[in-house]
């Protein structure tokens, strides 16, 4: 069982701030809209994430750290119409496998909570002790790969490291502009950013991310160059099939390059409900859009709100890459809307 998990650790605890991205993706789909990360010596020393998520039952706290186990799909089948960013049951006893990990919990509001620790063998069944915490998880991750030697030698400098961690954040607080998030490093403050609440379109009522969480998550100003877009898909939508509630849209922004600004300020991010993505076909189409309207570069930040019935998300271990139905006739969309937008600009 340790080479098992150790193997599966492999795949997603790839470096600190892969742990810190699973954490924080475990934070949100508790329902959290308060995350402080804590990290030391660039997570080499400790990663902790603190949530006011719904928290873990005392009777739930070792399945939370076995393999497999999750508590967020009921069977494989149900793996099609997936809305939690986890669903493997896999990232916590991966991290447990190879770091010293406390995890920490509360699901009510007595102000006391659970606690466990494991350290790479899950020998015997973790002991619970009753802890003063407040409503919602803690998990504090210590010593990475510290059975793992050849692995810890791989880790790039702190300052690197760290950096990772950052752009891990930064990414979130993209996907969900409705929670606080909180960075420290070494216990100096490094970056945080308050809840906004969405821009609403006042055209069709549909919200958008507020540019001035884009500005802060990204850490540069925008206001002159970033452009609104709003596609809506509900074309695609089969009626009389799907419930009313489906909707597809793409919304977001898109900004062009100045020439104080450097490639690390045109970062380009396409969330899948919710979900961060790698979309090559995607990314290839932005790309030549920006290079037939003479741009040397364009940063985004864009959502794509589909009906989980239009999605596949388990094509890869990080869960970063998915297959999309309709993406032809989504890409036709896109590249009508942003070729046109994109020709209007004058530089
Ligand atoms: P997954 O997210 O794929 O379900 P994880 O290994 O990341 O698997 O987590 C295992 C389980 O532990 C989750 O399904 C959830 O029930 C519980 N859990 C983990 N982190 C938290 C948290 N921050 N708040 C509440 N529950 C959590
Ligand atoms: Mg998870």
């Amino acid at each position: 069982p340790l080479l098992i998990n150790q193997l599966a650790a492999g795949e997603v605890v790839t470096r600190p701030a892969a742990v810190v991205k699973e954490l924080l993706e475990n934070a949100i789909d508790a329902g959290a809209t308060h995350i402080e990360v804590r990290i030391t010596q660039g997570g080499m020393g400790m990663i902790e994430v603190v949530d006011n998520g719904l928290g873990i039952h005392p009777d739930d706290m070792v399945m939370a750290i076995t393999r497999h186990a999750t508590s967020k799909v009921a069977d494989i089948a149900t793996l099609q119409g997936i809305n939690t960013l986890g669903f493997r049951g896999e990232a916590l006893s991966a991290v447990a496998a190879v770091s010293r990990l406390t995890l920490t919990s509360s699901h009510d509001d007595s102000g006391v909570g659970r606690q466990l620790h494991v350290a790479g063998i899950l020998a015997d069944t973790p002991k619970l002790t009753p802890v003063v915490h407040n409503r919602g998880t803690t998990v504090t991750v210590k010593d990475l790969y510290f059975n793992v030697p050849a692995r810890r030698g791989n880790l790039k400098s702190i300052g690197t490291e760290f950096a990772h961690i950052e752009t891990i954040v930064r990414e979130v607080a993209l996907a969900r502009a409705d929670v606080t998030l909180s960075l420290f490093h070494d216990n100096k403050k490094r970056l945080l950013l308050s809840a906004s609440l969405a821009e609403t379109d006042t055209n069709n009522n549909n919200s958008r991310l507020p540019l001035s969480r884009l500005e802060q998550a990204l850490g540069i100003a925008l206001t002159s160059n970033a452009i609104p877009i709003t596609i809506d898909l509900s074309s695609l939508l089969q009626s009389g099939a799907q419930s009313i509630e489906a909707s597809a849209r793409i919304s977001g922004w898109l900004w062009t390059s100045q020439q104080s600004q450097s490639q690390t300020t045109l970062p380009k991010l396409l969330y899948v409900n919710g979900r961060l993505v790698k979309e090559v076909l995607i990314s290839n189409q932005l790309r030549q859009l920006a290079a037939s309207a003479q741009l040397d570069g364009i940063g985004y930040a864009l959502y794509f709100d589909l009906p989980t019935q239009w999605l596949n998300v388990n094509v890869h271990p990080t869960k970063q890459r998915i297959r999309i139905s309709p993406l032809n006739n989504i890409m036709a969309h896109l590249g009508h809307a942003i070729g046109l937008k994109l020709k209007s600009i004058i530089i």
